[in-house]
């Protein structure tokens, strides 16, 4: 097991100084810090065999495409995928969530049917469902939350009837920190008939993810969330769903044969992947994931807990603190608004003390709506993080108040 000195050790930035500062790291949730490893990986790749893949006869080509190829097995197993045709490398997870609104939209929805998304979703799972339901005549409608930023699943059972198509919620909240009961949820939409996307950008980095445990038909994230590179993600999705829906994107590597009469399509995954990927990225990322597993999820997710726990217990006692997202089932996401303070200047004063965290309003802004805030003060903490990191926001955050009060 590695201690969390070694743990801090791999990632190189986390020695750096931010104006004058030792760099205090809190926004894991925007994105996360890359370690060595993984840097190293992109390094090597245009180093030493940077070149196309899939097609090509020569010895880089090759060696480029059974590294990409080995990554979609990792992250299979990341995720424990039954199959890997069912892992589609993507931008990230608003390309995964655009890919199935668009393409299970064009296929599935007709008039009159229904879509069902959660009051607390990023905006890359509220505006392609919007689109898709504008296009195609569909409702959409939302499935409310209370005070503590819980979904209200009484609620959510009485949306839901036969004309419910597809039900699209966020696994857990990046504004909130709520873990949401996916598995309740995928089992009611399923006893309708209805499909279910997980958006599981802010789950992948804090908890293990097992698509088969869950159940779910289409699960999206983010490569650079889980300390890989910017640019590639994941779609996964049950093969028979894939298998149904038209392409995304025409171009090449999507195409089994191409005339000027018909273009036949390629199998899965590739049919979702038209054009040179992101191959680099998709290597750093099958080498992301073997580091979070070589930490350890159950570490991970322990860990966290504990800096939760800490920062939760110490920041309540600062002065006109009020916590936004209080559920009771919490990933390592700490949103907070001070009495009075503008979010934005906090996070500016914090920053001169070299500690990043976001402000505004995390691309939630139904939910900002809701609480009736313009925007809150979020840290979200890694396993790297450290209780004296914790302390210094807390300390930061006492001076910055001193000076605007
Ligand atoms: N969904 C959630 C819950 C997120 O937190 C984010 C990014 O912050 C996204 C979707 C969008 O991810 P990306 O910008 O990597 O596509």
């Amino acid at each position: 097991m590695k201690t969390l000195a070694e743990i801090r050790n791999d990632f190189p930035i986390l020695n750096a100084k931010v104006r004058g500062k030792e760099l205090v790291y809190l926004d894991n949730g925007a994105t996360a810090q890359k370690p060595a490893v993984v840097i190293d990986a992109i390094n090597t790749y245009y180093k030493d065999y940077n070149s196309n893949i899939h097609r090509g006869v020569h010895h880089l080509s090759q060696v480029a495409t059974t590294a990409y190829e080995n990554a979609r097995e990792k992250l299979r197993g990341f995720i424990n995928s039954p199959k890997l045709e069912e892992v589609i490398f993507t931008k990230g997870t608003t390309e995964s969530i655009n890919i199935v609104a668009s393409c299970f939209g064009r296929k599935s929805l007709n008039k009159g049917d229904e879509v069902i998304i959660s009051a607390m979703e990023h905006h890359s799972n509220i505006v392609p469902w919007q689109m898709i339901c504008d296009e195609r005549e569909a409702v959409l409608k939302v499935i409310p939350i209370n005070n503590n930023g819980e979904l209200l699943m009484d609620e959510y059972k009485k949306l839901l009837s036969d004309k419910t198509k597809l039900v699209a919620v966020i696994h857990i909240s990046n504004t909130l920190g709520t873990i949401n009961p996916v598995k309740e949820i995928i089992d009611l939409a399923h006893q309708k008939g209805a499909l279910v996307l997980l958006d599981g950008a802010q789950a992948v980095p804090h908890i293990k993810v097992d698509v088969q445990d869950l159940g779910c038909d289409f699960y999206a994230f983010s490569g650079h969330k889980i300390f890989g590179p910017t640019g590639v993600g994941v779609l996964y999705g049950k093969s028979e769903y894939l298998n149904d829906m038209p392409p995304y994107q025409g171009g090449g590597d999507m195409i089994k044969e191409v005339t000027f009469e018909k273009t036949t399509y390629n199998c899965l995954p590739h049919k979702f992947e038209a054009g040179t990927p992101n191959i680099v990225g998709g290597i750093g990322l099958g080498v992301a994931v073997d580091y979070m597993q070589e930490v350890g999820i159950d570490l991970i997710h322990k860990r966290e807990e504990e800096l939760l726990a800490y920062a939760t217990e110490k920041i309540v006692k600062v002065e006109g603190v009020r916590i936004i997202g209080e559920a009771e089932r919490k990933a390592s996401v700490l949103s907070f608004v001070i009495d009075g303070l503008h979010p934005f200047d906090i996070g500016t004063l914090l920053d001169q003390l070299g500690i990043a965290v976001r402000t505004g309003h995390h691309c939630t802004q139904p939910l900002m709506s809701f609480f009736e805030i313009p925007g809150t003060i979020r840290a979200s903490f890694a396993f790297y993080n450290t209780k004296e990191e914790v302390d210094k926001l807390i300390s930061g955050l006492e001076r910055a108040l001193s000076m605007l009060r």
